[in-house]
């Protein structure tokens, strides 16, 4: 099989199938996880969560004592960076897939024929199917 794409569904997908003892590339472009732990989810909700942060301090004043409220964007950039991210390296997400016996191709997938997938100048040829998982 020849997994097109490892954002959330075709990292699933692809992991599924080579612990079902299938042989697996995973062909990812980017970032292994896709749009939702580097740009989407999980970005979003740290600084959902800053700016609830900022919005609830503002309440302080008048019905709870005294607080002067800065707003800063750096901490919330670091932890992006740091804990949801990890620099944006996806090797945490590559190890696992690797682990189950996949074999991971990094750059930008192309069907060129039935059951066939160029990456640069090398061919894939799937015997049993390809997965398009490019996203939502
Ligand atoms: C701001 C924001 C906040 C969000 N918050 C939430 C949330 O709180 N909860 C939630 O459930 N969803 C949320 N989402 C939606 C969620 O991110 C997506 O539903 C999810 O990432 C879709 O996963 P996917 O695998 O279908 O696609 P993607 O994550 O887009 O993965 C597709 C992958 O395919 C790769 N690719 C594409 N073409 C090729 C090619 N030709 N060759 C090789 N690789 C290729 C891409 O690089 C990408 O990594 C949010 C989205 C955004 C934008």
């Amino acid at each position: 099989m020849v997994v097109l794409g490892l954002g959330l569904g075709g990292e699933e997908v692809a992991g599924q199938l080579a612990q079902a003892d299938l042989s697996v590339v995973g062909v990812e472009d980017c970032l292994v996880g896709g749009e939702c732990p580097y740009w989407g989810c999980v970005p979003t909700k740290m600084m959902i969560w800053a700016a609830g942060l900022i919005a609830e301090a503002r309440w302080v004043n008048g019905l709870a004592g005294e607080a002067t409220v800065r707003p800063d964007w750096a901490p919330v950039a670091w932890r992006i960076r740091k804990e949801a991210t990890d620099g944006w390296n996806d090797q945490v997400a590559v190890d696992p897939f690797t682990g189950k016996g996949g074999r991971f191709v990094r750059g930008r997938g192309r069907i060129t024929a039935p059951g066939e997938v160029n990456v640069g100048d090398r061919v894939w040829r799937a015997r049993r199917g390809i997965v398009l998982a490019t996203g939502t």
